[in-house]
């Protein structure tokens, strides 16, 4: 087994500088094109190794050279077509996923041309590759002098922000956030920013990511960009200054959690307000552990709704004991 890890290692080490070189040549120039199309300068491109897959190529061929078939199958770069191995990538923009090690150990590739191929493609999970243990950018990200991570959805957030001169960002690479991210992120700092795309999907991943960061001991806030799809989009139309000012009023995990379910009900009407007290006792409340954060909350709620803080106080410990 220690040995197929090194080979598939290796295996990808080769697949990463056959990608790399690809993006540079002149007959791949469309690949080139859609960079600059998205505004990746060639210094940021060099920093995360991104790289091209033609859609004809014989990078299996020249891996049979140097590795057992055995290999090149547990790798998952290839699929099998009519008895034919098709790199799963062919067309794609490469970014090469980085362990804390900085080894390469998977891929993810990016349609660059308009087709009905789903977006994104990853490398499926493998000996050397687990997506829920894995977090794009953070061989970069670990390194940086902040003391908190920002955590984005995709490649292109990451490197968007990076690009931009922030440099402790991460991805999830799709939405969910696992409990092994968490203690990933936590061996080197203590404090995360949410900032998922501005979509349903995102902010109910926002809500799910955060209760498990900060049951995992993380300090959690959640950031919001308004006018913009995701951080990608945000800091090319609005910049630098205005995301970092958006990241000082991101809000505390609990207290985004109480806007968000604010906005479900009309607290004006009596049977809305008592669904709002069962939730609220449910989804805020209970999972706090600390009593004088508890005791926080439950003033917040006796403003929201004008009940006693002390009746509240009761109902919860009785429902508590329950
Ligand atoms: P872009 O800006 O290039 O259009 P994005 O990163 O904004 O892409 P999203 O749809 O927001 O795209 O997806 C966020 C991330 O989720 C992607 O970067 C990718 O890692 C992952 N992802 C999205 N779609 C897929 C898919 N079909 N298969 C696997 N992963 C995906
Ligand atoms: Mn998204
Ligand atoms: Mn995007
Ligand atoms: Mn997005």
């Amino acid at each position: 087994l220690a040995k197929q890890k090194e080979e598939l290692i290796n295996l990808h080490k080769d697949c990463f500088e056959y990608f790399q070189e690809q993006l540079y040549l002149r007959k791949n120039i469309e690949a080139a094109k859609y960079i600059i199309k998205r505004r990746i300068t060639k210094e940021t491109a060099k920093r995360f190794g991104l790289g091209y897959c033609p859609e004809k190529n014989d990078l299996y061929e020249r891996l049979s050279q140097k590795y057992p078939k055995e290999i090149i199958d547990l790798s998952g770069i290839f699929l099998e077509r009519n008895g034919k191995n098709y790199c799963r990538f062919a067309g794609r923009l490469i970014f090469p996923i980085f362990d804390t090690m900085n080894r390469v150990i998977a891929f993810g590739g990016r349609i660059i041309t308009d087709t009905s191929a789903p977006k994104y493609m990853n490398s499926p999970d493998t000996l050397i590759f687990s997506k829920s243990r894995i977090l794009y950018g953070l061989n970069i990200a670990k390194q940086s002098k902040e003391n908190e991570f920002i955590v984005v959805e995709g490649y292109m957030d990451v490197i968007a922000l990076h690009q931009e001169g922030i440099d402790n960002v991460v991805g999830v690479l799709g939405t969910a956030l696992t409990q092994d991210h968490s203690f990933l992120l936590r061996r080197y700092k203590n404090e995360v920013v949410l900032c998922l795309d501005s979509d349903e999907a995102g902010k109910r991943a926002a809500i799910r990511s955060a209760d498990i960061l900060y049951q995992n001991g993380l300090m959690v806030r959640v950031m919001e960009l308004e006018g913009a799809k995701d951080p990608d989009e945000y800091i090319k139309k609005f910049g630098k200054d205005a995301f970092l000012l958006k990241k000082q009023n991101s809000m505390f995990v609990i207290d985004y959690k109480i806007k968000e379910l604010k906005n479900q009900y009309d607290l004006s009407k009596s049977d809305q307000k008592f669904r709002f007290v069962r939730e609220y006792f449910e989804k805020i409340l209970t999972p706090i552990s600390n009593e004088v954060e508890r005791q926080e909350y439950i003033k917040k709620l006796s403003d929201l709704t004008g009940i006693d803080e002390n009746v509240i106080a009761r109902e919860f410990s009785k429902k508590a004991q329950k």
